[in-house]
């Protein structure tokens, strides 16, 4: 852009210059005057001779001088000079040389005002004309260049062994690098290699660091394309830009194409609302054909991945196309350590750092939170001027990436502090006196992200599967915080929305999803549709009537005041106890595990129930 102005800068003052060239080229330094006057000076006798060129008149007068004017066009001098009142008689006198109309200055004086607002108009076009044949060239020419290349011979090569977890992925992953490898064994058992592999995780289980993986495993070329980047182009251009991609890839097959998110072009078709809608359709589409124009043995390889596998359109996931599915779980606690232990390296760990406890305070991180936990980590050492990263940062780091930053800036006055302090103790209370809860870990009433306080409570163990008894024991403990606040001030703070939020969720998932209510019985009610509209689902197809709606409601309404009622009942029965701990977090901000035990004197109820490891 920066260019274009300056380009246009450049022309307006190289035609500014022009034009005064121009000007005084038609500039002598003759007087000039108007043609009424000149007219004046005839009748009254004072012009010795004319000269006539084209429309300019030199008159010369009698004591010598000399003067040009321009009369009109068209007419001739007579009749102008008649006109303006001059005498014919006056005229014939007076000897009139008419000259052929000529020389430069004079077709300059001519032609300028027309020529050259013309050609100003013309460059102007031609500008702006080049202005957009440039960014076509540059999309066609991206088109041509569709994806990026990782070539085989890459330094930063990402294989298998940077990869942790995700074991089931990476042993099939192994029998498509086999292949790429070693094609003709394959061929020669006529067996076939499937065309397209997708791979399904949430966000930051790894499928990019995979997909790359593979091909460094394979030492194959890699050619990367996001899904997004197909969308944001001109119309037409996502599909040619597949075209070239897949046309590259043949060249250099043995190889992997790998379409990252591939949602982003691969959503069901004739469901979209937005405009880039056809463009959508039509990338999709050549994709298809594409992956259905090469051979199965051809050597390439298409792999996909999503983290919505639900939006897909059922034409990619067809036979002969993206049929080996693969899904990359979140990592349970050995991979979490796993995770953890690469992305230590290269960094200064303390000795006596135990990646293992990190990994079991860190149940729901995803590869990328991890990641992301050892690189705050070592933000946090530096800041600290530490010889290297101990146990402290670590910690503190999984809530920083868990809750969001700590904000000590923000000031609570006493009663909001009270109160807070009050409503965590609420959610710790109920949770260490419920036997399926998870253990508490840490209460505190320092503000993060969005939280005025928080408690975090460890799961044990990875679990997979959750009974209905543990969902109605984590809707009281959402709702402890609640209880605690009615209980001990009589009065309710916005700070309990969250949690109301979570426990709505949880109990109309139980009753509409889980089949969890007896009331409504073992059916799923309200279909989940995807329509994409800010990329979130808005709409929920309602399959069944207003009566069971009704029941629904009272369900819901059931759960959460049963929720409501264990906690209250816990808070009050308990109420010593929790005035302790309010006591000793108010005056310590932050409680760790020890310190909550030593303060709230009860033994933890969930102990007894869990296998010991
Ligand atoms: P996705 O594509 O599934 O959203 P990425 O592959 O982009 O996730 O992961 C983001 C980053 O998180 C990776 O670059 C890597 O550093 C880290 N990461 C994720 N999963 C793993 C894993 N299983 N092992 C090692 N690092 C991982
Ligand atoms: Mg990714
Ligand atoms: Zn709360």
């Amino acid at each position: 852009m920066n260019q274009t102005v300056r380009n246009i800068i450049i022309f307006a003052v190289s035609m500014v210059i022009l034009g005064a060239i121009l000007a005084t080229a038609s500039l002598d330094s003759t007087k000039r005057t108007d043609i009424a006057t000149l007219a004046g000076e005839v009748q009254k006798g004072n012009v010795a001779s004319l000269v006539i060129r084209g429309n300019e008149v030199e008159a010369t007068y009698k004591d010598g001088s000399k003067t040009k004017a321009e009369k009109e066009p068209g007419d001739s001098l007579p009749t102008v000079f008649k006109n303006y009142g001059v005498d014919a008689e006056r005229m014939r006198v007076i000897p009139t040389e008419i000259k052929e109309a000529s020389g430069f200055s004079y077709w300059v004086s001519l032609l300028a005002p027309t020529i050259l607002p013309l050609i100003l108009l013309v460059a102007i076009m031609w500008f702006f004309l080049r202005q957009v044949q440039g960014q076509n060239n540059k999309a066609l020419s991206f088109g041509q260049n569709a994806g990026h290349e990782i070539s085989k011979d890459a330094k930063d090569k990402v294989t298998f062994k940077d990869v942790a977890g995700v074991k089931e992925a990476k042993h099939e992953l192994m029998e498509i690098v086999e292949f790429l490898k070693t094609p003709e064994k394959f061929a020669a058992f006529g067996a076939k290699i499937p065309k397209g592999v997708l791979l399904m995780g949430a966000p930051g289980t790894g499928k990019t660091l995979l997909a790359k993986a593979i091909a460094g495993e394979a030492d194959v070329p890699f050619f990367f394309m996001s899904g997004s980047e197909f969308v944001e182009m001109f119309v037409g251009v996502g599909a040619s830009r597949v075209r070239d991609l897949f046309a590259r890839a043949k060249k250099n097959a043995p190889c992997i194409i790998f379409i990252d998110e591939i949602d982003a072009v691969g959503r069901q078709r004739g469901s979209g609302l937005g405009g880039s809608h056809d463009e959508r359709e039509q990338t999709l589409n050549q994709i298809l054909v594409e992956m259905d124009g090469f051979e199965p043995n051809a050597g390439v390889i298409m792999i996909a991945a999503t983290n919505r596998p639900d939006v897909l359109d059922p034409a990619l996931l067809r036979p002969g196309r993206f049929d080996r599915r693969i899904v990359l779980d979140p990592p349970d606690i050995d991979d979490r350590e796993a995770i953890l232990k690469i992305h230590a390296k290269h960094k200064p760990l303390a000795k006596n750092v135990s990646l293992r406890k990190v990994a079991e305070r860190t149940p729901g991180f995803s590869g990328a939170d991890l990641m992301n936990l050892m690189n705050e980590s070592a933000i946090l050492a530096v800041r600290r001027s530490k010889a290297s990263i101990t146990e402290d940062e670590l910690l503190e780091s999984i809530e920083k990436v868990m809750l969001g930053p700590e904000r000590r800036g923000r000031v609570m006055n006493e009663e909001e502090r009270r109160t807070t302090a009050y409503h965590e103790v609420g959610h710790a209370l109920v949770a260490h006196l419920l036997p399926h809860t998870d253990p508490v870990q840490k209460v505190s009433i320092i503000s993060r992200g969005r939280a005025a306080g928080y408690t975090i409570k460890t799961p044990t163990e990875d679990r997979h599967m959750r009974k209905r008894e543990e969902y109605l024991e984590d809707l009281a403990v959402l709702l402890g915080g609640y209880a605690a606040e009615q209980i001990i001030f009589n009065d309710i703070t916005t700070g309990a929305s969250s949690d109301m939020k979570g426990a709505t969720q949880i109990a109309k998932d139980m009753v509409t999803q889980w089949g969890m209510s007896s009331a409504l019985g073992p059916r799923v009610y309200g279909e989940r549709e995807d329509m994409i509209f800010l990329g979130r689902n808005i709409h929920e197809n309602r399959d069944y009537s207003e009566k069971i709606a009704e029941k629904i409601d009272t369900e819901i309404d059931h759960l959460i005041s049963q929720g409501l009622e264990t906690a209250k009942r816990l808070i009050t029965e308990n109420r010593e106890a929790m005035e302790r701990v309010a006591a000793a977090l108010l005056e310590k901000e932050t409680m760790e595990r020890d310190a909550f035990l030593e303060a709230i004197q009860i033994p933890d109820a969930n102990l007894g129930n869990r296998p010991k490891k």
